[in-house]
C-alpha cells in the first residue's frame, strides 16, 4: 500500500513542506494568524469524472490546485492556504500527488496547511484554499457588471475541450509527453494543436495575475470559465442584472483550432461557446478601460439594458442558449 500509515505520509509531508522550519502540519487543527477579509473556495478532482482514470497522479494535483487558484482569481484574490481531502484507492500513489501539490503550492506562494486522508475505490480530491485581498484592491464580483461595460475574456476558448475529447478518444499524457490517438497524428499541425489542447484541457493556468489587476480597478464583474462562456456568461449576467452581446467573430481560437475540430467531427463555435473548462477570466471593464496587452486579453461584447443575452454572427444577431458543462447531465469522458 502506497499511502504508507497516516502518520508516516504526514511526516513526510512535513519535512517538505516546511518553510525555514515552519509549517502548519501536525497538530489537530492549523493556526493560521490572518487580518481582514478572506476569499475562501473549494473543488474537487475526482477519477472518471473530473480526470481520466489511471491520470498520473502529479498532473492530478496541478490541475486540483489549478482549478481551486483559478476561482480565487476571479475573485482578484491571492491563494495563501490550502487545505486538502484525499480519498484514494490503497495502489494510488499518493506520495507522488503529494510532492506535486507541494511543489505547486510553493510556486504560488500557497502553504499545505492541512487536511485529511482515507482510502477509498475511486481517487477522489479536494482541495481548499483561501486567498487574501490584494493591499488597495477591492474584490471582484460577478454583480458589479453595468449596460455599456465591454466584455473580454484572458485567454483563447474551446482548446481544453479539444483536449478533453482527445483523452476520450485515448490521448494520454505522462510528465510533459502526449501521445495522441494514431488518427490524429497523420498533420504535424493539428498534431501539434491536438497535444497543445490535452496539454491546456489537464494544465489550466489560473490567472492570477490578471485577477490582481483587475481588483485594481473599480467596479470589475468577473467569473472564470469552467463550465463554458455562454453558460458563465448567463451566470454574470444573472448576478449583475443585465443582458450582453457577444460577437462570435471575436471570440479568440488557439493556432489550428478549426482544423482541430474537423478532425474531432466537432463545431468550432460549438467548442468555444459550451466546451468549458478554459479557467481563463471573463470580466467587464467600462469602454475607458483596458487591459495590458501582455494579458493576452481580447474584446468580445458588451454588457446591455435588459435581460437579453445574445451572439451576433454573420447570419445576425440571435438568443444565446445557457447551455455548457453540466455535471448531473453531461458525461465528460464520452468521446463523441
Ligand atoms: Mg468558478
Amino acid at each position: 500500500m502506497k499511502l504508507g500509515s497516516e502518520d508516516a505520509l504526514v511526516e513526510w509531508l512535513r519535512q517538505r513542506s516546511g518553510r525555514a522550519g515552519h509549517t502548519l502540519l501536525g497538530d489537530d487543527g492549523a493556526v493560521i494568524s490572518a487580518q481582514g477579509e478572506w476569499a475562501v473556495t473549494l473543488d474537487h478532482q475526482i477519477a472518471g469524472v473530473h480526470f481520466p482514470e489511471g491520470l498520473d497522479p502529479a498532473l492530478v494535483a496541478r490541475r486540483l490546485l489549478a482549478v481551486n487558484a483559478s476561482d480565487l482569481a476571479a475573485m482578484g484574490a491571492q491563494p495563501r492556504f490550502a487545505f486538502l481531502a484525499l480519498a484514494v484507492p490503497p495502489d494510488f500513489d499518493a506520495r507522488r500527488l503529494l510532492a506535486s501539490l507541494s511543489r505547486e503550492c510553493t510556486r504560488l506562494g500557497v502553504e499545505l496547511a492541512g487536511g485529511d486522508v482515507a482510502k477509498s475505490p475511486t481517487a477522489t480530491t479536494s482541495l481548499t484554499l483561501l486567498g487574501s485581498k490584494s493591499p488597495k484592491g477591492r474584490w471582484l464580483s460577478r454583480s458589479n457588471g453595468r449596460a455599456g461595460d465591454l466584455l473580454w475574456v484572458g485567454g483563447s476558448l474551446g482548446e481544453s475541450a479539444a483536449g478533453r475529447l482527445l483523452l476520450a478518444r485515448g490521448a494520454r499524457m505522462s510528465g510533459r509527453r502526449v501521445e495522441l490517438p494514431k488518427r490524429i497524428g497523420t498533420d504535424r499541425g493539428i498534431a501539434a494543436a491536438a497535444r497543445r489542447a490535452v496539454r491546456r484541457h489537464l494544465l489550466p493556468k489560473p490567472q492570477l495575475e490578471l485577477g490582481r489587476w483587475l481588483a485594481g480597478r473599480s467596479r470589475v464583474a468577473a467569473i472564470d470559465l469552467s463550465d463554458g462562456l455562454a453558460l458563465d456568461l448567463h451566470r454574470l449576467c444573472r448576478e449583475s442584472g443585465v443582458g450582453a452581446t457577444l460577437e462570435s467573430d471575436a471570440l479568440p481560437r488557439p493556432a489550428r483550432f478549426a482544423d482541430l475540430c474537423r478532425e474531432l467531427d466537432q463545431d468550432p463555435l460549438e467548442l468555444t461557446l459550451t466546451g468549458g473548462e478554459d479557467y481563463v477570466l471573463l470580466f467587464t471593464l467600462s469602454p475607458s478601460q483596458k487591459p495590458p496587452g501582455d494579458f493576452g486579453c481580447t474584446r468580445v461584447g458588451r454588457l446591455t439594458d435588459g435581460r437579453k443575452v445574445q451572439l451576433t454572427t454573420a447570419d445576425g444577431t440571435q438568443a444565446l442558449a445557457a447551455g455548457g458543462w453540466d455535471h448531473f447531465e453531461t458525461d465528460p469522458w464520452s468521446p463523441s
